[in-house]
C-alpha cells in the first residue's frame, strides 16, 4: 500500500524534504496540528529553530500526540532541529519542551555559529545498505547539533560518525541526523529511511 509521510510544517527546512519523498514516490502531507496527524505512516521532523519548533509544538497542542505516537512505533527521521527536538538530552537547554525517545545527549549549535556551516563527505556504512556505502554523502551542517560523544545511551546504533562524534544514529523507529541530507539532490538516506524504518514498522514500541 502506498506510505503516506508527515513533514512537519511549523517552521523551517520542511518544502525540500517534501520534494525529496515526492521523488521517491512518496505522498508527503504538511503537518501544523493534531488532525494532520491522521493516516500517516511517518513523519519527518526538518532543521529549522529548535526553540522557535518547539514553542509552536506546544501551542498547537502537537507535543503529546507526536510523544505519544513515536512511542508507539510511529517512524520519524528528525534532521538538525529535528535531531535537537527528538534527544532525550541537552546540553544546557535541558528545559526545552520536545519530543524526545533518543536516548543520547545534543550539544546545540556546537559545530560553531552560521558562518561556520560546512558540507562534510560522510561515510555510511549500514549493513546491507550497500547503495548507501557506495559513495560518501553529502551531510551539509547548518549550525549543527553535536551529539555529544560520550553521550550515546542504551539502545542507540550510531550509523555514521564524523571527526569522532556520532552525525546518524537509530533507535529503533527513531533515525536522528545532525545535518541536512534534504538540500544536495542525494535522496538514498529518505529512501533508506522509507524502506527500513517506515516499510515494516507496526511490530510495536520501541526498542532500548
Ligand atoms: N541551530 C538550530 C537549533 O539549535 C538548528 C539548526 C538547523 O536545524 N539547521 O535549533
Amino acid at each position: 500500500m502506498k506510505k503516506t509521510i508527515g513533514v512537519l510544517a511549523l517552521q523551517g527546512a520542511f518544502a525540500r524534504h517534501m520534494k525529496v519523498l515526492e521523488s521517491l514516490g512518496v505522498s508527503s502531507v504538511e503537518v501544523r496540528e493534531p488532525d494532520n496527524l491522521a493516516g500517516i505512516d511517518g513523519l519527518v521532523i526538518p532543521g529549522g529553530e529548535s526553540t522557535t519548533i518547539s514553542k509552536m509544538l506546544v501551542r498547537w497542542n502537537l507535543l503529546e500526540p507526536l510523544k505519544s505516537l513515536i512511542e508507539n512505533g510511529m517512524p520519524v527521521f528528525g534532521t538538525c532541529a529535528g535531531l535537537i527536538l527528538l534527544a532525550d538530552h541537552l546540553v544546557n537547554w535541558d528545559n526545552l519542551p520536545r519530543i524526545g525517545g533518543l536516548n543520547l545527549t545534543v550539544a546545540r549549535n556546537a559545530y560553531g555559529r552560521q558562518i561556520d556551516s560546512f558540507e562534510a563527505a560522510l561515510e555510511i556504512n549500514i549493513p546491507g545498505a550497500s547503495v548507501l556505502s557506495e559513495s560518501p554523502f553529502t551531510g551539509v551542517f547548518i549550525r549543527a547539533p553535536r551529539i555529544v560523544a560520550d553521550g550515546v545511551g542504551k539502545g542507540v546504533e550510531v550509523l555514521c560518525s564524523f571527526e569522532g562524534c556520532p552525525v546518524l544514529v537509530r533507535q529503533g523507529n527513531i533515525l536522528g541526523a545532525s545535518f541536512h541530507p534534504e538540500l544536495t539532490g542525494d535522496n538514498r538516506l529518505h529512501e533508506w529511511f522509507l524502506s527500513n524504518i517506515v516499510t515494516g514498522a507496526g511490530s510495536g514500541k520501541r526498542a532500548g
